[in-house]
């Protein structure tokens, strides 16, 4: 039997923790990034080369049984280098959706999902009279591309404050969106594989703090469930979609507001490497190579999953405690930097 190889672009660890799964199943991977040492290149061969290496994206993609991305913000000529392969998933249009929040929303809106009201800008001018045309109130204004963990975002609560703004954010394309009033926010973790085969995680209720998660609790049989995998499953077919896909929502007064998308495993799914039957790393590595999906179901009556960021806990402490599983990713501390986390399943 020919061995499987995967072929991942990106090497953080989203890259690491899908390599370690992968690595289970007896699958050779090898990651490709630009860095010297990321954090992933420690558990399995890691390639560094440019991105703009043309030849060397269309040599590594070649190669493997199939490539992905761990990463959101691949350049769309990495990917479109990689897909001549016929072996990338997930599909190209994905990432060039989930990196532009404009587009992402405009699908949304396409596709009959709520959002939270929005309007497109790309000047000061625009942005003066988007915050005239969508009413008063407290608005958020983010960059189109390239925002992450709530960076490349500026609040606006009133209309002195709209140049200050503008400037923050570097004056780059922008969407103006109401700051919404949610009750929760809640990520839909569902997988699809290449032949199909769709399966769903229980949604995870996340914390943020300042833009970044902190914490994710599942409890099964969540009201919104079926309501939240059916408007993934429109995602999924809209993108001809093979992988994990995460979507993720704002909730007010039972609904579900759609927020954004991630082509990829989302840190909103580490719980389920203990907290599940298959973990969501596994489940994309089956779902791209067209294998069975495995069971999504969870463990336990409820999981947590917490970040840890910045500074690592005491070993000796966490180690003790039952049923609480750490997860450190090699990298080095730094204020607010996510570094690893800890999964707690209440059985
Ligand atoms: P994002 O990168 O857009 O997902 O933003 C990160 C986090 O910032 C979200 O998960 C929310 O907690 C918060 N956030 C983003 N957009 C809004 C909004 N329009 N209203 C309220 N909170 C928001």
């Amino acid at each position: 039997m020919t061995r499987t190889s995967i072929g991942i672009l990106g090497a953080g660890q989203l890259g690491r923790m899908l390599a370690i799964s992968g690595a289970q199943l007896g699958f050779k991977i090898e990651l490709l990034h630009d860095e010297d040492s990321p954090c992933a290149g420690e558990v399995a061969s890691y390639q560094k080369a440019s991105l703009s290496d043309e030849q060397t994206i269309k040599a590594f993609a070649a190669k493997h049984s199939v490539t992905t991305a761990e990463f959101e913000n691949v350049p769309l000529s990495v990917l479109s280098w990689a897909s001549e392969s016929g072996k990338l998933f997930p599909p190209p249009p994905a990432f060039a959706v989930a990196q532009d929040r404009l587009l992402e929303k405009e699908l949304a809106q396409k596709l009959g999902i709520k959002t939270p009201r929005f309007a497109p800008v790309s000047s000061l001018a625009e942005l003066e009279s988007a915050f005239a045309s969508l009413g008063a109130g407290k608005f958020v204004l983010k960059t189109r591309s390239l925002g992450y963990d709530g960076k490349g975002q500026a609040r606006i609560n009133a209309a002195s404050e709209i140049a200050a703004a503008w400037t923050s954010i570097g004056e780059r394309p922008a969407i103006l969106e109401e700051f919404f009033p949610f009750e929760s926010e809640v990520s839909c973790i569902v997988a699809r594989s290449t032949r199909g085969e769709i399966k769903a995680y229980d949604l995870c209720q996340n914390t943020h703090q300042s833009g970044i998660l902190v914490k994710t609790s599942v409890e099964p049989n969540h009201p919104l469930q079926l309501a939240a995998v059916a408007v993934v499953e429109k995602v999924l077919s809209k993108l001809n979609y093979s992988g994990v896909l995460t979507v993720e929502f704002f909730v007010k007064n039972g609904e579900l507001y759609f927020n954004e998308l991630a082509p990829r495993v989302h840190n909103s799914g580490h719980w389920t490497i203990e907290g599940a039957e298959t973990s969501q790393f596994e489940n994309h590595l089956r779902a791209i190579l067209g294998l069975p999906l495995g069971s999504t179901k969870i463990r336990g009556n409820k999981v947590e999953m917490l970040n840890i960021l910045g500074t690592a806990p005491k070993l000796e402490e966490v180690l003790k405690e039952e049923n609480l599983h750490l997860h450190l990713y090699g990298k080095e501390e730094r204020p607010g930097r996510k570094i690893g986390h800890l999964t707690k399943i209440y059985w």
